[in-house]
């Protein structure tokens, strides 16, 4: 079929990707993962032209996949068959910043980091800070439900979507929600698109809610003896009244993987692990308070110094390192397994040491880092050298385990990172048969023809 033909009614064919070399790109995400390469890449400008787009894929029976950056982990933007992409890189502006609503209304393939600078200029604050918000999109975040470090305090991106704009994958624009911080107006429609993984339509506008920008904003990096002292110090410190923004955890071996990446020392090289705490306030004397109550409950934990980073030069410093960590992951491997369970805080203990000991016993090397203040922990299983073939035969087994773990102790396969491709087999082990087909059945009411973005979350055929 002609593509470029197809859709010249729907966009110009210079916004019509159809060389091989630049397709590439499209065919998968930050995954690495391959499946199929894509039929062409189309990049609208507005919502008319994506509906236009997905009126003629639907009645022409072709497979769609929605893209925003591609930064994703899950493998949600891979096309698996033939398929069309629709990437939101150019959809790009933000419309409106209210500031006495306190909303910004945006395209969704503004880049989250864009979006949060250009709120600040305001002095408002968009908290949903993915570890890749200098590189993905509000969109992406939305469908993902994407959450950072300062998910903490502030919860994740769909504790800020007000309204959606949608195109279903037959091509029909609805909008759902608004500037509006509450309602009970049918169902609730925006929340079951928010974290859909690009299965259930393209969405072409959100409208987002913003906060007052703190005023104050001091980090600790607080290095522990062992992993188990930090991350008892963890569950301490989410009990207390410090109300910590971000409290990110990173075992050694990440700390040097993250030093040996960006080339440098790091800020502190102590002990096994460390802790990153951000504390945000409105008052100096309060935010001192909270320092010194975070300080208390830490040194019950630790006998190291306590790092104080006030300057966003400081700070900066810190951050870069946690933010690099996922490229440390990629430079020290040949080869890589991510898992992104959540469990509840109080079980952050048990889930390390279980987690270390499933590394001990099959003898390969598992990093974990992470969220731990919400219990929301990336833990990744490295095949170091090309010869490691032990990792290719246990590989399965040794996800199977770490799933179980977290499941077991009362968690769930993925606090942000989403199911996409990578996880689909494992959704029995925390919904029963009628909870997975019930979810399926929404997927299809959606997309009778299931053209769009299929067989990610669950397997249909
Ligand atoms: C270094 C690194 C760090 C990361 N850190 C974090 C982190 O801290 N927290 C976190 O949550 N994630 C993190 N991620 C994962 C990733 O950045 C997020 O999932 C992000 O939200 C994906 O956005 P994207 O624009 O790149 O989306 P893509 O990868 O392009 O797409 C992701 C999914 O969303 C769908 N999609 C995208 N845009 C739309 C749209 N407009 N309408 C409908 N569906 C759409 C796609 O079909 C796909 O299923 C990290 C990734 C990297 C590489």
């Amino acid at each position: 079929m002609d593509l470029i033909k197809l859709f010249s009614d729907c966009i110009p064919s210079e916004r019509i990707v159809s060389k091989e070399n630049i397709l590439e790109k499209y065919s998968t995400d930050e995954s690495f993962q391959k499946f199929s390469f894509p039929l062409a890449a189309l990049l609208p400008l507005t919502t008319e032209e994506v509906a236009c787009i997905l009126k003629k894929a639907y009645k022409n029976e072709i497979v769609t996949v929605p893209r925003g950056l591609g930064t994703g982990l899950s493998g949600g933007a891979i096309p698996l068959k033939p398929s069309i992409i629709v990437s939101m890189e150019l959809m790009n502006k933000i419309l409106e910043v209210d500031v006495n609503n306190m909303m910004v209304v945006t395209q969704p393939g503004v880049i989250t980091g864009v979006l949060q600078r250009e709120v600040e200029k305001f002095n408002l604050y968009y908290p949903p800070d993915p570890a890749s918000l200098d590189s993905c999109s509000v969109g992406g975040n939305v469908a993902e439900s994407s959450g950072g470090p300062s998910a903490v305090r502030y919860g994740t991106t769909k504790d800020y979507v007000r309204g959606i704009e949608f195109v279903s994958p037959a091509g029909e624009i609805m909008r759902f929600g608004g500037k509006v911080r509450k309602d009970a107006t049918g169902y609730a429609m925006k929340d079951i698109i928010i974290g859909s993984e690009g299965t259930l339509g393209m969405i072409t506008q959100i409208t987002l809610s913003l906060i007052p920008l703190p005023k104050f904003r001091v980090d600790l990096l607080i290095p522990f003896e062992t992993i188990g002292d930090a991350t008892a110090a963890v569950v301490e410190t989410i009990k207390s009244s410090i109300k910590p923004t971000t409290v990110e955890f990173m075992e050694k071996r990440a700390i040097e993987a993250a030093g040996n990446f960006l080339g440098n020392e790091m800020p502190c090289s102590e002990g096994e692990a460390h802790i990153l705490m951000r504390i945000d306030s409105d008052s100096r004397d309060e935010m001192e308070e909270r320092i010194l109550l975070a300080s208390k409950i830490a040194g019950g934990f630790t006998r190291y110094e306590i790092l104080v980073a006030e300057t966003f030069a400081q700070q900066e410093k810190l951050w870069k390192a946690r933010r690099s960590l996922h490229d440390a992951m990629v430079q020290m491997s040949v080869k890589r397994e991510r898992e992104d369970v959540v469990v509840p805080i109080s079980m952050l203990p048990r889930l390390i040491s279980e987690i270390h000991s499933i590394g001990d016993f099959f003898k390969v090397p598992i990093i974990a880092f992470g969220h731990a203040g919400d219990g929301n922990v990336h833990i990744n299983v490295l095949k170091l050298k090309n010869e490691d073939d032990f990792f290719e035969d246990s590989i399965g087994e040794i996800t199977e385990r770490i799933l179980k773990t977290a499941v077991n102790l009362g968690g769930k396969l993925s606090g942000e990172h989403g199911i996409g491709i990578f996880k689909r087999e494992f959704m029995s082990l925390v919904f029963t048969e009628e909870e997975i087909n019930l979810q399926k059945r929404i997927k299809l009411a959606f997309d009778p023809k299931n053209l769009f973005n299929p067989n990610k979350i669950f397997f249909y055929e």
